[in-house]
């Protein structure tokens, strides 16, 4: 962070920890006090729905679940603060790796209607189950009693500013640490992610679980602050305005979650107020009239692009004064918001403000690269580089897809040190061998042994951790975040910290986040990318993404490295870069499997070469005597090469 966003963060929430001493109208500071405590929540639903990008429609039951666990705490044993909090926050924590479950099978639409399930069943069943909760009655909890004094409402308020602003620090440092880069990883690209070993199964749930750890926090606070709860506070509408509230502050932000809470706790107030909602509307048109015919006059935008939103915010303000009655038009008019949110500020306020004021996410740094060691053996333990031996052997590899034989009866030997290339036309098999020996597709029959192991059947994550690297042929970035965070992605496995070491910046957290910087460096500067650390891979032209990719799977230091068409869409120069880097990597004692297309880069590389056709294996042998091959030519070859 830099200095002016630190002087800004902590200006602001000072003001806030001021509030009860500004003005002791206890209606404001108990709007206040809702505002904090939804934003406790919006910070971890952020996880979910900004960092992993899967939609949660269950997260007001678990807010409901922390109410709950606090108020049932209460009513039952009379518990004090201290076990209620971290109950309620272990609860819900818990409910969180329910409601992961679905996650992992469906994503998109499905799991919005899975979780808005998963919402309606936790109200129905406290509304049901009357022993434990009191059904339709609700619960009624005092204020907390802290060292024998019962808190003052100005007191409960510093309690959760307390709570809001450790919050805050706890869940910037997870997003910023190994766990979130994991998240956002997974976002990015599933599976790259398995194929970094980076389990999405596991990342998806801890974000599930630590999301809903938030969750139960703001429910708990919120039943105290309330001081009764009833099952219908956590309904539909509340799910919505929590969803509505991360993406208008925007996602991937602390100030836009705050941002998010307050437009959430004040917009339906001033929904329930037809006057109030008249005047708001009304400014709003002329201000959107105003700002849009000054916006054209000074060629910012042009008439086409204002036009939708001028025509509907004086839509609105016309809409605002016909209306009689407003509580039944709420949701429609939340719909409306949403729509047009999603459509014209699609990074929310704080992402839009930001784009106006051109501000670049700070960068976090710890350290710095140690160039003066050969960058590679700075990011993987060189291994010994003595050729002779297989590393991997493959017999008998059946894939079927239906009907077709993608790959029939294939063997291959790969020995240690050498590059093996695996050529043939398009269509022929050879990416679905790779997807067979990292895991993601399990072949129908035949054996893989790598290093001494079996690969078939185990994970693609954990084979990835057992020392099988790979690039893709279509390339799979992690898109949103820099060049440096796609490397450390890959350097995910040199991380022991645990949460609570993130959450408080142990020593081994540090040295091992400093380690990972230099290393990253390392790598990026090993491909040439250094100087590109920390730019958005998504921004990066095509011939870097490759090489990004490369570097990332040297990441994750393993024995064998496999490319897909590394050399496809890249310019001539950019070719013989490529060749250069991928000798350093043989010469390093990393065995290499290359997919590639230009013969030259072919010949020149490899050691033995394999050629299939039609998923079967036809030629095999040194690059020159398989060039020579009557049915290589005839297959594939076509004479084109001589
Ligand atoms: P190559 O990489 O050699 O160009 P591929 O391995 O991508 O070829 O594809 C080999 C064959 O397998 C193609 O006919 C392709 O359509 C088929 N194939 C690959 N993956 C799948 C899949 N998931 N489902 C069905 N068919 C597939
Ligand atoms: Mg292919």
């Amino acid at each position: 962070m830099n200095r002016k966003t630190l002087l800004a963060a902590i200006l602001g929430l000072a003001l806030l920890a001021a509030a009860p001493l500004i003005t002791s109208n206890s209606y404001y500071i108990h709007m206040i006090g809702t505002i904090m405590i939804y934003a406790i929540l919006l910070y971890g639903l952020d996880i979910v729905v900004g960092y992993t990008g899967q939609v949660s429609l269950g997260h007001a039951g678990l807010f409901g679940i922390g109410s709950y666990t606090a108020g049932v705490l209460f009513i039952k044993l009379g518990a004090p603060l201290w076990l209620i909090i971290p109950a309620s926050i272990a609860v819900t924590a818990g409910f969180g790796a329910l409601l992961a479950l679905p996650a992992l099978r469906v994503t998109g639409p499905y799991l919005a209607m899975v979780t808005l399930a998963f919402g309606t069943i936790i109200q129905i069943l406290i509304n049901e189950m009357t022993f434990l909760t009191e059904g339709p009655l609700g619960i009624t909890i005092p204020k907390p009693t802290i060292f024998g004094e019962k808190l003052t409402e100005h007191g409960f308020y510093w309690l959760v500013f307390a709570l809001m602003v450790v919050s805050l620090v706890v869940v910037d440092r997870i997003l910023k640490s190994q766990l979130g880069r994991a998240f956002e990883a997974l976002r990015g690209s599933p599976v790259a992610s398995d194929c970094m070993g980076v389990s999405v199964y596991r990342y998806k749930v801890y974000a599930f679980v630590i999301s809903a750890g938030f969750a139960g926090l703001a429910g708990c606070l919120y039943a105290y602050s309330e001081q009764y709860i009833s099952p219908n506070s956590y309904n539909f509408e509340l799910t919505v305005l929590f969803l509505l509230a991360v993406i208008m502050g925007g996602r991937k932000t602390r100030s836009g979650a705050l941002l998010g809470a307050a437009i959430i706790v004040i917009l339906p107030k001033l929904l329930d107020d037809l006057e109030l909602f008249r005047i708001v509307a009304a400014s709003l048109a002329v201000l959107m009239l105003v700002g849009g015919i000054i916006g054209v006059a000074k060629k910012i935008t042009t008439p086409r692009a204002m036009a939708i939103p001028v025509v509907g915010t004086i839509a609105l303000a016309g809409f605002a004064f016909w209306l009689q009655s407003i509580t039944d038009w709420r949701l429609s008019i939340f719909g409306l918001m949403i729509l047009f949110v999603v459509y014209y500020l699609q990074n929310g306020i704080v992402g839009f403000v930001r784009a106006l004021f051109h501000v670049r996410k700070p960068v976090v740094r710890h350290g710095q690269a140690d160039m003066g060691k050969d960058a590679i053996s700075v990011a993987a333990g060189s291994q010994t580089a003595e050729k002779g031996g297989n590393l991997l052997t493959a017999q008998g590899i059946l894939m079927q897809f239906g009907g077709l034989k993608a790959i029939n009866q294939v063997d291959l030997h790969i020995r240690r040190g050498t590059i093996h290339g695996l050529i043939g036309p398009n269509g022929s098999g050879k990416s679905t061998m790779m997807n067979v020996l990292t895991g993601i597709y399990v072949p129908t029959a035949g054996s893989i042994d790598f290093a001494g192991r079996s690969v078939v059947g185990r994970t693609s994550s954990d084979i990835a951790l057992s020392g099988i690297a790979r690039t893709f042929q279509n390339v799979q970035l992690f898109g949103e975040m820099t060049a440096l965070q796609n490397v450390q992605v890959g350097l995910h496995h040199t991380f022991d910290s645990n949460i609570v070491d993130v959450a408080l910046h142990t020593p081994r957290y540090r040295r091992e986040e400093t380690s990972a910087i230099q290393r990253g460096m390392g790598l990026l500067a090993f491909v040439g990318l250094a100087d590109l650390a920390d730019e958005e891979a998504r921004n990066l032209p095509y011939g870097k993404q490759r090489l990004l990719e490369i570097a990332r799977a040297l990441a994750l230091d393993p024995q064998l490295l496999l490319l897909d068409e590394p050399a496809a869409g890249l310019t001539a120069p950019d070719i013989k870069e490529l060749i250069d880097i991928i000798r350093k990597i043989r010469d390093h004692g990393i065995t290499v499997i290359l997919i590639e297309h230009h013969m030259d880069v072919v010949m020149g590389l490899c050691d033995t070469v394999s050629v299939l056709d039609f998923g079967q294996k036809i030629a095999e042998g040194k690059p020159a005597d398989v060039q020579a091959d009557e049915k290589v030519i005839e297959a594939y070859l076509g004479g084109t090469v001589a």
